[in-house]
């Protein structure tokens, strides 16, 4: 992929053209900043009156008085609201504070210190401990396992999930204790896992065990269009195959409501729940009540979570389509890029010439627009092709964003001349 038919000559001319323009661009004084996927203001504002709730009447349905501490599960009403959405039964549920990845981050060290359900023992007393992870992927998921010193495999992810193939042969490892997967509008790929990969997953036959699928569903009710994608059912696709322990689910309404101030959730076996719940009662006494009951009165109901999230795409699809308007426009035609159009989530992932991903990076830097560094979908930050940059377009305003992706096109096409010249 790179310049198609075009002469030496032309490329130079490019390269000239896209020099200048950056100038130009340079010209304004840019401070732009598109490395994270966070709402913007406008999508925070949506969620206001929840800073009224829940006002005098602090009692749950069931009576509790939300001030006090216990309730470990969380409030029945939000996690009702939720089941449909985890696709999981209530009992099997749990509300917690603003943070899944501090979720994900408990169940694997309660894994490590304490074995699973079906652990022979402790995985941290394994010799090795590794995970499965496709890519590209969610930076943090790779962070955390590198933080506790579990080895990561990266797999390729295919238009309908992981590469089956490829996992069903890395699981004939007993040291492969699990993967990570965000199974709906997937970060940044926005790839869905379809039905039948889930249901091969729930499937494979594991040499470990206590295999766990780390099913991240963070963007489960996050789309970008009016047809609404539905998760697959891991729960009962590993439940109908003789494997009812091996997903963990997890979501939180920190793209829903506030992202700092949400509400999180924790869905699987009944087994699992249970393991989960004891071990974090050591480390809580119970979640934050007050601001799960504002939450459930806010939301009132599983649909009103669908109509919230109608307002958020009222605010996010012009801007992915926004990003991709530009980068059609800018890139097309000349074989130097190719990029995804997501359906739902937060990003657009962008693959550029082989070898030129961190010198894109550093152009669009000294042109003032910060992006997220070059190979962080990847473990260990290491993309292999160093071609994959992540478009976040949820925080910038439309202008910004416009120019933003101007720079970072103009800088695509820059890296790539510079590399065909050179060669
Ligand atoms: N999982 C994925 C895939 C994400 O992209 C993010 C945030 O970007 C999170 C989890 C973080 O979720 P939370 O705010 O609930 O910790």
């Amino acid at each position: 992929m790179s310049f198609e038919n075009q002469t030496r000559d032309q490329i130079q001319t490019l390269l000239a053209e896209q020099r200048a323009h950056l100038e130009d661009l340079k010209g304004r004084g840019l401070s732009l900043d598109l490395t994270r996927g966070k709402p913007s203001a406008e999508q925070l504002d949506l969620s206001m009156a929840l800073l009224d709730l829940p006002g005098e009447d602090y009692r749950a349905a069931d009576g509790t008085d939300t001030r006090n501490y216990g309730g470990l599960l969380g409030l029945k009403e939000l996690r009702e609201i939720f089941a449909p959405i985890l696709r999981a039964p209530v009992e099997q549920v749990v509300a917690g504070d603003n943070a899944s990845l501090a979720m994900m981050h408990d169940n694997l060290v309660f894994a490590l210190l304490h074995g699973t359900v079906d652990s022979p023992r402790p995985w941290g007393e394994e010799e090795t401990v590794k995970f499965i992870c496709p890519v590209p992927g969610y930076d943090r998921h790779f962070a955390l396992t590198e933080a506790y010193g579990i080895e990561m495999i990266p797999v390729d992810l295919h238009d309908d999930g992981p590469d089956v193939a490829a996992v069903r042969e890395l699981v004939k490892d007993p040291q492969v204790k699990g993967m990570w997967l965000v199974p709906t509008h997937g970060n940044p790929t926005g790839v869905v896992v379809s039905e039948a990969v889930a249901a091969d997953l729930a499937a494979l036959e594991t040499a470990a065990p206590d295999f766990r699928i780390f099913w991240d569903n963070a963007y489960a009710v996050h789309h970008l269009d009016q047809e609404e994608t539905k998760s697959a059912d891991i729960l009962g696709l590993c439940a109908a195959s003789g494997h009812p322990d091996r997903p963990i689910c997890f979501a939180s309404t920190s793209k829903i409501t506030f992202a700092g101030s949400g509400v999180c959730f924790l869905a699987s076996s009944p087994a699992n729940v249970a393991w989960y719940l004891k071990h974090l009662g050591k480390r809580t006494i119970g979640p934050d009540k007050v601001n799960q009951l504002r939450h459930a009165r806010f939301l009132r109901d599983t649909e009103g979570v669908h109509q919230l999230m109608a307002r958020h795409r009222e605010i996010l699809a012009p801007k992915f389509a926004q990003v991709i308007s530009i980068l059609a426009d800018r890139l097309g035609g000349h074989g130097v890029a190719q990029w995804t159009e997501p359906r739902g989530g937060y990003f657009v992932s962008l693959d550029v010439v082989d070898g030129t991903a961190s010198r894109v990076i550093e152009l669009t830097r000294d042109a003032g627009v910060a992006m997220t560094p070059a190979g962080a979908a990847f473990p260990h930050g290491n993309d292999p092709r160093n071609r994959n940059i992540r478009i976040a377009p949820s925080y910038p305003t439309r202008a910004d964003l416009e120019i933003a992706i101007d720079v970072l096109a103009t800088c695509v096409l820059i890296a790539a001349a510079e590399q065909s010249l050179a060669s």
